[in-house]
């Protein structure tokens, strides 16, 4: 066997500065870690005790339960509530099977505040839905179904907070959490693809439990979704903007007439609703990243929901890893109303073109005659909105690495100056180090957002 030759102490030397150069840069250009300001977001208590006084003001349209799930095998028993709001919009009924049904779930994990006050802006608005419908007014002019019908035959069942627990432990500082109270990512735990564990598989972010449903918050909402039967399952998540269907565990979107009509829903709600920046299709295949046992998956494989959705409605691109508050939520007061209004009307603009879709009840099926439902008129959509789908799949790797490579570029060019006027040991030296520097800018860029990805591909 040779022997092995470690090279001599330059070449020590210069791997010493290499690594020094790699870990100074990794620290450096980080703003101060982000706190949520509870003067613009509500507390959990505060969301809560909303939730209550919104559906006791409007008793004829909305009912409020609050559902109790335990593990009592575990030691100490682990207990989880939840809210569950019902609203009909066209007044309570007993029998909701002539009803289009929508089932919205908020507040999945802790760390994403901002999808738990859309909840609440939303059971606002659907308690006093007059600037929608004068919206939806102008819309109709347009061609587009009549959205005061379609409200009528309507019936929401809306999770304000699912993750009451997680979101506690984010309160009392721990921003990063998106778990359950007992450390279990309880959109991991649905029995579809239950605990296969990628390559990169991180347990502090997706421990999917010790097995599936195993947690009382995941418990809860299948006990619900199959009492219900719901046509639209919502999960809705931030950490970056997309509209999401079947699969996640797959890198594809379901087969069939169906799915593609879902699909075209979606492209549509990109246009309007994001403006075109959301990545539309199967979670698995947009963010590049499978997630196994997720209740998405669950809804449409298991319980045949025909729109089995997972809407992420913001992300900070530019957010450190570590800073996950600023990662998930908006940190500014207009930012925070932006995203608010917009994701709760987007509620509105699903009702206005679910008629079209081949899995939801036509006019004629419900309980109660629908004026102007039925199929969308070809174009009239395009008529009332016109905007350039622009599909952006990992938007902040492709950014990242288009700026990696600027900064290459101007390496190189920098680099090709040098060694014309200069030759020999200075020259060389001088080679060497700028391409010590652009390594380690490199390998930093490369550490930081492969971690930053990381957390954000976990906001599903
Ligand atoms: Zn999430």
């Amino acid at each position: 066997m040779p022997e092995t030759r470690h090279g001599g102490p330059l070449l020590q030397i210069y791997v010493i500065v290499l690594f020094l150069l790699t870990g100074a840069s990794a620290e450096d250009e980080q703003q101060p870690i982000a706190q949520p300001d509870f003067a613009i977001y509500h507390t959990k208590e505060q969301i809560l005790e909303e939730v209550d006084n919104i559906a006791k003001a409007n008793p004829h349209i909305m009912k409020v339960e609050n559902v109790e799930y335990g593990d009592e095998s575990s030691d100490p028993p682990y207990r989880a509530n939840m809210k569950v709001v019902t609203v009909e919009p066209g007044g309570h009924t007993r029998d909701h099977s002539r009803k289009i049904r929508l089932l919205l779930n908020y507040g999945e994990h802790g760390r994403e505040l901002i999808t738990v006050e859309v909840a609440l802006r939303l059971l606002q608005t659907l308690a006093d839905p007059s600037a929608e419908l004068e919206m939806a007014e102008r819309w109709r002019e347009a061609g587009m179904p009549d959205l005061r019908a379609t409200l009528h035959n309507t019936v929401f069942k809306i999770i304000p907070m699912e993750n009451e627990r997680g979101r506690e432990i984010v309160e009392e500082g721990a921003l990063c959490e998106r778990k359950n109270g007992r450390g279990v990512d309880t959109n991991r735990n649905w029995e579809v693809h239950w605990g296969f564990k990628e390559s990169d598989y991180d347990p502090s972010e997706e421990f999917p439990g010790e097995k599936p449903f195993s947690e009382p918050e995941a418990a809860a909402l299948l006990a619900l979704a199959t009492q219900f039967k719901p046509h639209v399952w919502m999960n809705v998540h931030s950490g970056m903007e997309a509209l999401f269907m079947p699969y996640d565990h797959l890198a594809a979107i379901p087969k069939g007439a169906t799915a593609q009509a879902t699909l075209e829903v979606l492209e549509k709600m990109n246009n309007i609703s994001c403006g075109g920046r959301c990545a539309t299709g199967s979670g698995g295949k947009s963010v590049g990243y499978l997630a196994h046992g997720t209740a998405t998956d669950y809804m449409y494989d298991r319980l045949k929901v025909p729109l089995s959705l997972t809407w992420e409605i913001y992300g900070d691109n530019d957010a450190h890893f570590n800073d996950c508050f600023r990662m998930f939520n908006p940190t500014t007061r207009e930012k925070f109303d932006e995203v608010v209004a917009n994701w709760a009307n987007a509620i509105f603009v699903l009702l206005e073109l679910l008629p079209a879709h081949p899995a939801i009840p036509t006019a004629r099926n419900l309980g109660r005659k629908v004026e102007a439902g039925g199929l969308l008129p070809r174009g009239a959509l395009e008529a009332v909105k016109e905007a350039k789908v622009e599909r952006r799949l990992g938007s902040a790797m492709h950014m990242s690495m288009h700026s990696n490579m600027t900064d290459s570029a101007r390496l190189g060019e920098h680099l090709f100056g040098i060694p014309q006027a200069r030759k020999g040991l200075i020259g060389g030296v001088c080679v060497v180090a700028i391409l010590s520097l652009g390594l380690a800018v490199m390998l930093k860029g490369y550490v930081t957002k492969k971690r930053t990805r990381r957390r954000r591909l976990q906001s599903v």
